[in-house]
This record gives structure tokens, sequence and C-alpha cells, in this order.
């Protein structure tokens, strides 16, 4: 009886709906002894659902606030708000509990920053975080929060998770559920394609939890887009040929995470790509390696991009390790949940025992890219893949061409669980394709304080001259600006083409910006602010209305740093 009532009191105070497991409740109160608090744990929407429903904004908040119920110690953190006003609320989960990086940093352990639902029909992360989180926290034995501090935001994108539609509108090529968000935010946004020009409110804040966590690790979880392969859950490292924290998580952290994910979790992963094949939108192996010579076959397997509008390759160039998550989207939902589940976990522990690593290649980048040694600002897929084994599903063409076989499955089609492994050229990186000297700084005029604020919001450091300066500078004569065609995220996106003049001796103007590359955001910095960079002001029309054919870009490198009094640097 006093366990009926402990249950009723706990689900009317987090307004949960549904049924709370008996078992687990039963495990957590003692039916003789009176209980002073109800220490219920709670389930997620998807567990109390049966894999059915995914859990709305309410659902989330309910959910870590419940954790405060059953007396599990974290700290939540508010990282700012959506477009429509909701609150992206993350919970710091460490023991001890710390309040702040503050605390975090003096425990010296690896943060390690696990965010879903950027895209947000892509729902398993969301479930599989709040599960992880519960799950460690109310763990008695020692765990992995006793050597990390884990910050995990559960729904990144909160006003898309609450335009629910069904999943055959909102996410086609996905296997359930049957009722998910969509993948833009608030303004329309894909929120995955916005770190470098941080148009949305909630990159704005990412960037501000970026600055005052500095986290050793990001995490991104995702769900695929179609391809028929056989992996559980593939993944990436950052892609941007830039700074080591790609090469790290690469080579030394992934083959590591997909062997444990075999051993120890009995899921088959790989690295995150598609066929190189598309048949009629169906992205995937159809029947390819037995076609002929010249025909569509499939010959590869690539990755994706490697410009720091996605938030993976974003980090990486800003010296930190960071890995994308893509759960198989054809899997059932229960079993992406506990594929993503399983990932994360394993990563957290890897972080716990790399710690040292880690930390070695923050530092490595702390004092920004060395003046002179080249940095990559545009990047191609490499043409030196290697030749690998690809795990490909056999999909089956039915006689009727309109016939739904399973939700996401392109119509006319059928999954017939046989796998092959196949030989194909695996694209798992991107080589440099144009690379920069790196000066000491860039000067920006004293006009463009639109250029500085932007800089500013992703924490690079910018001085201003109060004084005129005498400077080498070198400048870059713009020859050609191409504007793309295609609208993309509202924006068509520039690309100069030009020559950089030899250096010449000039004045910059009391109130001109100097941006030092000496700095631990300077590889960022380059990448945000040359000319030719694929992915930086320039791309995103920053500096369109005062872009002409023949004249002379505004921002100018400065090989050497100029003799800045103290007084000249506020
Ligand atoms: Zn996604």
């Amino acid at each position: 009886m006093r366990r009926a009532l402990a249950v009723v009191a706990v689900a009317a105070a987090v307004g949960c709906i549904g049924v709370i497991a008996p078992a687990r409740v039963a495990g957590q109160i003692t039916v003789e002894v009176p209980v002073p608090s109800a220490k219920v744990l709670p389930h997620t929407r998807a567990e109390r659902s049966g894999y059915l429903e995914t859990s709305t904004f309410a659902d989330v908040n309910a959910f870590i606030d419940s954790l405060r119920l059953a007396e599990l110690p974290y700290t939540l953190g508010l990282l700012g708000r959506s477009p429509e006003g909701r609150w992206l609320s993350y919970v710091v989960a460490s023991r001890p509990a710390v309040a702040g990086p503050e605390e975090a940093r003096r425990l010296g352990r690896p943060i390690v920053y696990v965010q879903a639902n950027i895209h947000a029909g892509e729902v398993e992360g969301k479930e599989a975080l709040l599960a992880l989180v519960r799950d460690l926290l109310a763990d008695p034995k020692p765990n992995v929060l006793d050597s990390i501090v884990l910050i995990a935001l559960p729904i990144y994108n909160t006003d898309g998770n609450e335009k629910f539609a069904p999943q055959a509108v909102n996410r086609s090529e996905q296997n359930g559920p049957e009722m998910v968000g969509q993948r833009p935010n608030g303004q329309g946004l894909d929120l995955n394609r916005d770190y470098v020009k941080a148009e949305a409110p909630e990159t704005r804040a990412s960037l501000a939890l970026l600055a005052r966590w500095d986290p050793d690790l990001l995490v991104d979880l995702h769900t695929t887009d179609g391809s028929f392969h056989g992996y559980a859950l593939t993944y990436a490292p950052p892609l941007a040929p830039v700074g080591i924290a790609g090469a790290f998580v690469r080579d030394s952290l992934l083959p590591v995470l997909r062997q444990r994910m075999r051993t120890r979790d009995g899921f088959e992963t790989f690295d995150y790509g598609n066929f190189d094949v598309e048949d009629a939108g169906y992205r995937g192996g159809v029947a390819g390696a037995d076609r002929a010579p010249g025909d569509t076959a499939v010959h590869a397997w690539e990755t994706y991009d490697h410009r720091p509008r996605y938030g993976v390759n974003y980090v990486g160039v800003r010296g930190r390790a960071a890995i994308l998550s893509e759960a198989f989207s054809h899997d059932p939902f229960e079993r992406r949940v506990k594929s993503t589940y399983a990932f994360v976990r394993e990563l957290l522990s890897l972080a716990a025992e790399r710690r040292a690593s880690l930390k070695r290649v923050a530092r490595a980048g702390a004092t920004g890219p060395k003046p002179g040694t080249m940095l990559a600002v545009r990047a191609r897929m490499t043409h030196s893949p290697y030749r690998g084994p690809v795990i490909v599903e056999d999909m089956e063409r039915m006689a009727d061409s309109t016939v739904l076989t399973q939700p996401g499955v392109p119509r006319g089609m059928r999954r017939t669980g046989h796998y092959r492994t196949v030989q194909l050229d695996v694209y798992d990186r991107f080589d440099p394709e144009y690379s920069v000297p790196v000066p000491a700084a860039y000067a920006i005029p004293a006009d463009r304080d639109d250029v500085v604020r932007a800089l500013r919001m992703h924490g690079v450091v910018v001085q201003r001259l109060v004084a005129p300066v005498k400077a080498s500078v070198t400048a870059f004569t713009v020859d050609s600006i191409v504007h793309a065609r295609r609208t993309f995220q509202g924006h068509n996106e520039t690309t100069l083409h030009g020559r950089w003049l030899a250096p010449r001796t000039s004045t910059l103007a009391a109130g001109s910006y100097v941006v030092p590359t000496a700095q631990a955001l300077g590889a960022l910095a380059v990448y945000l602010l040359e000319p030719e960079s694929d992915d930086g002001f320039v791309t995103w029309n920053t500096l369109d209305g005062i872009l002409h054919d023949g004249a002379e870009f505004p921002i100018v490198r400065l090989p050497v740093m100029p003799k800045v009094s103290r007084r000249a640097v506020p």
C-alpha cells in the first residue's frame, strides 16, 4: 500500500503519464520500511511506450526533474533559449557533482559534452542519453562518472522536436517511431550547418557553452539518411585536415570503440558513409556489386564533408576531439536507442582511459598554429582511399513499385536481410586542397565591427588599436566573386578567387582591429578570415557588400605582429 502511494505521488509530481514499470519500482522501494522520500527512477517515454513513442520537450524536462526527485545529484544548466522561447537545458553529471566549469576543471578530468536531437526527427540520441544519465547517476557502484565530467544535452533542437508529424513526412528514411519532430529549428535553419555563420540562438548558446566549459570531447548524436549497410551505428571524426584532433579521434579512439562495440556490446559499427550510387533516390548498394563493369556498380564508401559548418568538424578546427554518431536509420527504434546508448557509454569510458591523450590534444593547440606553417582552408575528399570490407544489405525490387514494405524503405523495394561483405574503396578522410601560410595576425578595418562581433562570438580574441601603427601587410586582390545560384540555408554562398600581393609597409589606422593567430582559436580565426576559405565569413556573405572585382580584400594578413603598446590593446 505504501509502495503504491509512493508511486502515485512521484508520477503526479513529475507529470508522468503511462506506466512506471512495477519491477523497477519494487526494486527501489522497500515495502516494510516507511520511505521518507520516494526514490523512483524515471523512465523515458520511449521505454514507457515500448519504443513506440519519443519524448516531447515536456517529457524531457519532467524526466530531468524526476532525477532530482529520485535524489540523484546533478547540476542543471541552461544553454539558452530557442527561437520559439524554449529553454535548452543540460545535465552536468559527475561524482562528486560540480556546480560549474571551474569546479570541473579543478577535478582535472576529461569534460565530455554529448548533445542529441540537433536534427529533431533523429530521436534515439535523446532517449539513449536520458537513460544513460539516469543509469550512471543511480548506479551505486563506481562508474565512469567518477572519472569524467559529463555534460548531457538531450534535446538541442527543442523547437524542431515539438513539430511532431508522421515519420513518413519528417523522416522518410527512418524505421519509426511513428511520430517525430522535424529537422530544422524554429527559424527553419539546419543547426548542423550553422556552426560558422552562427545565426541560430541555439548555435550562439552552444558557442558560449564551448567557451565556458571547454569540453575535451564533443559527441553529436544523429541517425543515418538511408544507405542500406550492415552497421548498427556509423561514426566520424572531425574531417577538416586542420590540427591534430581529427587524426587522434580517427586513429586512436574510433578503432577501439569499434572493437569494444563488437565484443562487449554485440554491435557492428564502421565509419560513417554512403555508397557512391544513387538509384531512384535510394542511397544504397542495390545489387551493386553484381552489376556489369561500366554499369552503376558500387565502388566506394564515402564519408560526408569536412567543412566546419558541421558541429563535429567545427570542434576539430577549435582543436578539440569530437565524434559524430549515426545510428542506422533502418534499424527499429529500440535497437537504435540501444546501439547509441552502448556507443556513448563506451566512449565515456574510453575518454576516461585516454584522459592524458585528450589533454595532450588540447595542449597542442593552446598557443595557436605557428606563424609560417601551412594551414588548409579548403579540402577535398582524399584521392588515396584504402580498399577494405564494407557490409552491404541486398535489396530486392518488388513487382509493384508502389508497395511499402517497411517504414523508411523506398516504395517498391524490400530488404532481404541478406548481408554481404564487399571490397570497396573507402574514403574516410579529406586532404588539404588549398593551404595558406599562417600569418602572425590579421588586421580588420575599424568599421567592420560586424566581423569582429562574429569573431568574438566564436571566442576568438580580437584587439583594437587606439593609435595608428605602422606594419608590414599582405593584401589580397579580388579577381572574381562567385555567388552560388542555389540558395542554401538562406544564403547564396560566395567564393572568391584572387592573388596575394607582395608585403608592403602600411599604417593601420586607429580603431583598426588586430587578430593574433597566437591564441587557442588561432586556427579557427584563419579558417574564418581567409578570403579563399571554403567555409569562412566570405562564404556566408558577411562581406558581400564591400567586395568588388579588382579591389583589395578588406582584411589583410600581418606577417609580423605589429608592435602594439599595452595601452593600445584594451
Ligand atoms: Zn542528422
